[in-house]
């Protein structure tokens, strides 16, 4: 897999070249612990310039172009994504270790946040406000200037159609610190999107550590609105920078997302997604579901089932795309097994299977499903970003809420049960932004407001509601007499 263009390069104001400091930093393939290529390493100087190159585009040509011009961009865009098909999923699937169908996955992903920002980029509208006598007044959702977009590793291409995507719809100029673990696919779009004809400095990409690009990207007093997909030590690291310069924040932070399985529940039609949900992308998703909580009547039936669907997982290289790659560096795997550890070995009730010719520098995890623990248990409390999922007993109702809202977290829940009164009643009391009905995650859903509560952040992205989020409204009062 060589990239068409340079990795070792920043993206600023519509050009490539060397970073400030000249140096790189190592990118590794997961599936095999092997270096497979170099990534500049920008620093504060990069992220300066990108700045600069993002508010000349505002004052110049970008900042000239019409809602509908904007949105034709990103049409084009994703025409461009869905062309390079092939080749951003293999190399999303050999940066971030993802098995290669869900790499795939995620270029569709990609190519429709373009495709959905770009047909929504001239349908945001203002309002007309009845008022006093002598007096018009209407609203306009005008851009904020310059935004700072940091997203992690672990869906570099979903992360940025989201957040870029609507960011680039509301007519801002983005600077996106791509995660230093992969950043292929980010630097592969700012290329496409030079190549769409976006202008100079509409889209800049820096590379680099969190610390030093990161940290300067959420210091910088130009920067006007910031967007941050990670974890929550870095998200109050990012929100800190935010209120220094008074600037707004969206924090997507992770979750224990909770499935609850009640004992009306169509368990075949919910098996699949109570193991999918938990296992994809290795567990190393912000909405994953780790914990499975299930009414007593049926936990003997669901933990059988979902053990037996344990037992036949696949784990091997990337592009052997089998049911679950390996985790994304050697430090994450670290941090796994140090969760697993926490286990008692009665408590384990089923484990995938690590393929004997798996790369041995590979960093892999086999799936573990685990259950006999008390919900207050660090395994059933701490988001592990691994394979991992925590089975649960519950009596009743009240007693799923309680277990279900008792983490730090709330970014999504699922109810399955046949009883229409109960969704509605645990739509309103499930403490999450997003709850599924009998589904979970409704296939990535770009049209749907995605955010969390509590621990999981603030803000909302994708659907319409992050083109208001990525805009600041004006009230224009006319006194005519
Ligand atoms: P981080 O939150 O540290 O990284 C996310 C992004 O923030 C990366 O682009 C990172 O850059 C950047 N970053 C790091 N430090 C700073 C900083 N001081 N200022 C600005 N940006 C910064 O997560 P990790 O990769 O360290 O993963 C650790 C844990 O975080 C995981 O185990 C998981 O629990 C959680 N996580 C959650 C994610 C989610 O989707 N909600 C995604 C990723 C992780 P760089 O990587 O280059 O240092």
């Amino acid at each position: 897999m060589t990239p068409w263009f340079d990795p070792t390069q920043v993206f600023i104001g519509g050009r490539w070249q060397p970073c400030a400091g000249g140096t790189t930093l190592p990118l590794e393939n997961p599936s095999t612990g092997e270096e497979i290529g170099r990534i500049a390493r920008g620093d504060h100087r990069d992220i300066d310039a990108a700045v600069q190159a993002a508010e000349a585009a505002l004052q110049g040509e970008w900042g000239a172009l019409t809602a509908a011009e904007r949105g034709r961009l990103l049409l084009h865009l994703g025409q461009l994504v869905s062309e390079h098909f092939d080749a951003l999923a293999e190399m999303e699937a050999t940066d971030v270790g993802k098995p290669l169908q869900q790499a795939k996955n995620d270029v569709i992903a990609l190519a429709r946040y373009c495709e959905f920002y770009g047909g929504a980029a001239d349908k945001v509208m203002g309002e007309t406000i009845p008022f006093q006598n002598g007096f018009t007044v209407y609203t306009l959702r005008e851009p904020h200037g310059v935004t700072g977009h940091i997203v992690p590793w672990n869906y570099p291409m979903q992360i940025i159609g989201r957040s870029i995507g609507a960011a680039l719809a509301m007519g801002n100029a983005c600077v996106l610190k791509p995660a230093e673990e992969a950043c292929l696919t980010a630097l592969a779009f700012a290329d496409l999107a030079r190549q769409a004809g976006f202008p100079p400095g509409a889209l800049n990409v820096v590379p680099g550590l969190g610390d030093e690009a990161g940290a300067a990207l959420t210091a910088h007093p130009g920067v006007r609105h910031l967007s941050f997909t990670g974890s929550v030590g870095t998200g109050r690291k990012v929100q800190a920078a935010a209120a220094e310069n008074l600037v707004p924040v969206t924090l997507e932070l992770g979750g224990k997302s909770p499935q609850l399985v009640f004992k009306d529940a169509d368990v075949d039609k919910a098996l699949p997604f109570l193991v999918n949900a938990g296992i994809q992308n290795a567990g190393q998703t912000c909405s994953a579901s780790s914990r499975i909580l299930v009414q007593r009547d049926r936990m003997d039936e669901v933990t059988e089932r979902m053990a037996e669907a344990y037992r036949a997982l696949r784990v091997g290289p990337a592009m052997a795309d089998l049911n679950v790659g390996p985790l994304i560096s050697a430090r994450q795997k670290d941090i796994v097994e140090s969760y697993l550890s926490l286990a008692d070995p009665s408590e384990v009730i089923a484990r995938g299977e690590v393929l004997d010719n798996a790369p041995k520098g590979g960093h892999y995890v086999a799936p573990t499903l685990i259950s006999g623990l008390d919900p207050d248990h660090r395994l059933a409390q701490e988001e592990i970003f691994g394979p991992v999922q925590v089975l649960l007993p519950f009596e009743d109702e009240e007693d799923a809420v309680r277990i279900a809202n008792g983490t730090a977290y709330g970014l999504v829940a699922s109810v399955w049960s046949s009883d229409g009164g109960r969704q509605m009643r645990l739509a309103k009391r499930l403490r999450a932004g997003q709850v599924f009905l009998n589904n979970y995650g409704a296939a990535g859903g770009v049209e749907l407001p995605f955010g969390g509560v509590g621990h999981s952040g603030h803000g909302r992205e994708k659907g319409f509601e992050a083109l208001y989020g990525f805009s600041a409204l004006k009230t224009v009062a006319a006194h005519h007499g």
